[in-house]
């Protein structure tokens, strides 16, 4: 399995508009961070976790030329605002995208792009196929997911693995139950918004001690605000097995 980590930054991504600190004018490419999401090549299968608002930009960096399925954590928009930029894959393929989430996320989806199922097939709109999870591990095209459900603030949302990777971008708490479903997992990639303490994400400090507990091989941090610091200054402060994830990097496992 090949994963991409496409987005690696916050809801406002890395450099925030009109933001003039150290961090949003650093020249290191590793300090640009556009909305979160992955890419996953499992033998011929191409998945993507989440649709955010620079899916394209992303899709295009990659040169990510067939998708199987989108699967998402949860209906925040830094999560699925790019969703209309499917019909690329639509075009090419010919076929419909299969979606994946919980019930709630896709009744959101169905809000949020209105257009796409009204029911009136204008040419040229995304072609979608949903298909609604709960929290019981299922298949993506012959994958096999099992949901982490996780908490982010009050919203119950997934986190996935698949194989030994296991991938958490938006919480703040994860029961004792659903972290058994990420031991042994190889290699996690969890959320660290910030330094400082946050309400609906672990901190710096959180997302450390957590990993300390669950002992993987590596680790890499995900879902980062401008507040974190400098990605050099900040990654001389970890421990060796974690490290903070950075748009484009690729994990081999
Ligand atoms: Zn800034
Ligand atoms: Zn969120
Ligand atoms: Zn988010």
């Amino acid at each position: 399995m090949k994963v991409t980590l496409l987005g690696t930054g916050t809801s406002q991504g890395v450099p925030v508009i009109g933001c003039t600190c150290k961090v949003c004018r650093s020249v290191d490419y590793r300090d640009k961070r556009l909305r979160v999401s992955v890419h996953l090549q499992v033998v011929d299968k191409s998945i993507i976790i989440d649709s955010g608002p620079d899916f394209r930009e992303q899709v295009l960096r990659e040169r990510i030329k067939s998708l199987d399925a989108l699967v998402f954590t949860h209906e925040h928009k830094d999560h699925t605002a790019g969703l209309d930029d499917i019909r690329a894959f639509n075009f090419m393929q010919q076929r419909d995208m299969p979606l994946y989430g919980e019930e709630r996320v896709l009744n959101q989806l169905k809000q949020e792009f209105g257009y796409i199922f009204s029911g009136i097939n204008y040419p040229g709109i995304p072609q979608v196929q949903l298909h609604p999870i709960t929290n019981e591990p299922f298949e993506v095209e012959g994958v096999l997911f099992t949901p982490i459900q996780v908490m982010h603030y009050r919203l119950p949302v997934f986190g996935y693995r698949i194989g030994d990777f296991s991938y958490v971008t938006d919480a703040n708490y994860i029961s004792e139950e659903e972290k058994e479903k990420i031991r042994g997992s190889r290699v996690i990639v969890l959320d660290a918004l910030r330094i400082e303490k946050h309400i609906s994400h672990f901190s710096l400090q959180e997302a450390v001690e957590l990993l300390e507990e669950l002992q993987p091989e590596r680790a890499y941090l995900t879902h980062i605000s401008h507040l974190m610091g400098l990605h050099r200054e900040v990654e001389q402060q970890l421990p060796e097995f974690i490290r903070l994830g950075y748009d484009g990097l690729q994990i081999e496992l």
